[in-house]
């Protein structure tokens, strides 16, 4: 780019509402650990604004998905704890250790990658089993073969013990008092394979929210950007959202009843009335099954999207109240007392609120709040 960004549409992060929702978790699993999960630019926030704003609230450590994503932070300047949530390919494990991050393991044969790259020196590994989520972790027919090799590898410090929650999001669910035993099973019998009592962090945000028992961390993510993990959660705590997916109108006119809008004529107005147009589109991440289903809000009311969303543009139906270029429309967030957020798009379209926000594109610039 040679200049600021010319289009109005951002995406506005509220760090003092990060940092909100890191410190009433915080208070609500202590003394466990925080573990801000920032993987994925932070769901979409901006992962190096957000890990500071969460280290200053009370994280201690942060989680990323890619080794890359580990790199960045530190290339900022990041200097807390970094867990790295999966096994990266074995030809990824000099870099992770140029980077400092703190490896998760469940293979020998990564394992034995790290302790070849280490040259003497000993690595401390966050060691996690499979309890039920069927997705990567050591299963539970290889916990003793695993952990007893791990038991006798030099090089190798396991400092932690974890796992993950499949149905934490469902309050209630079975599964989650049976991953829990499990877990409770893999402990012992790596306390009995003379790995002592490492760590142990098991939850997830639906974790922290609903559970009372919490290990020594928890790994925190939508919550702390102030998405309920699931609908049946949205009133579990008291979450501030952290974005806004805010724009000006673009373009307003004055249309006359039975006029058709957009690709395909899905929509025709009602009467005449006032439509805008917004410069944001499905490439921004609108998922263009919003068409027609959702509002966009405008003058501190909700309005309903007109017809087919486009690549780079939406159009809003205001009908009687008047509309002119430059007025802000926002799409996810707060406007006065009216409030979309990206739990109501994710029911629409029939996903969760993750997806939601790690769907707004690169095209759109972050904009920070001060905390
Ligand atoms: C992404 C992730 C988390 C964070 O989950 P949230 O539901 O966003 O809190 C925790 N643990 C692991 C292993 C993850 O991949």
């Amino acid at each position: 780019m040679t200049g600021p960004p010319l289009r109005p549409t951002r995406a506005e992060v509220d760090l003092g509402a990060v940092a909100h929702n890191v410190a009433l978790v915080r208070d609500r699993i202590a003394p466990a650990e925080v573990f801000a999960v920032v993987k994925a630019d932070g769901y979409g926030h901006g992962a190096v604004e957000v890990s500071r704003a969460a280290l200053d609230a009370g994280a201690t450590w942060l989680a990323v998905a890619l080794v890359e994503e580990g790199e960045e932070l530190r290339r900022a300047g990041v200097a807390a704890p970094i867990l790295l949530l999966t096994e990266p390919p074995p030809d990824a494990v000099d870099r992770l250790l140029a980077a400092g991050l703190t490896p998760t393991v469940y293979t020998l044969e990564f394992a034995d990658a790290l302790r070849g790259a280490a040259g003497g020196r000993t690595v401390p590994v966050h060691v996690k089993a499979d309890t039920g989520m069927a997705r990567v972790g050591i299963p539970p027919e290889e916990w003793g073969e695993v952990l007893r090799a791990l038991a006798g590898r030099s090089g190798l410090e396991v400092a932690a013990l974890w796992t993950h929650l499949a149905c934490a999001d469902a309050p209630g669910h079975p599964s989650v008092r049976a991953q829990l035993e499990r877990f409770e099973a893999v402990r012992r019998l790596a306390a009995d394979l003379g790995l002592g009592r490492p760590m142990a962090h098991v939850g997830n945000s639906a974790a922290a929210l609903t559970l009372d028992r919490h290990f020594d961390g928890v790994r925190l993510g939508i919550a702390m950007y102030g998405c309920p993990p699931s609908e049946a959660l949205a009133r579990a705590a008291d979450l501030r959202p952290a974005l806004r997916l805010v724009t000006e109108v673009a373009f307003a006119k004055r249309v006359a009843a039975g006029t058709a809008v957009s690709y395909g004529h899905t929509w025709t107005a009602p009467a005449d009335g006032w439509l805008a147009t917004l410069p944001v589109g499905y490439a921004d991440g609108v998922p263009r099954l919003l068409s027609n289903r959702m509002d966009v809000l405008v003058g501190g009311r909700r309005h309903p999207i007109a017809g087919n969303v486009c690549m780079d543009q939406v159009l809003v139906w205001t009908g009687d109240a008047p509309v002119a270029a430059g007025d802000e429309a926002v799409l996810i967030g707060r406007q006065g007392d009216a409030e979309v957020t990206a739990q109501e798009w994710a029911t629409t379209v029939g996903t969760i609120s993750y997806e939601v926000v790690t769907g707004i594109g690169p095209r759109v610039p972050r904009s920070y709040l001060p905390r």
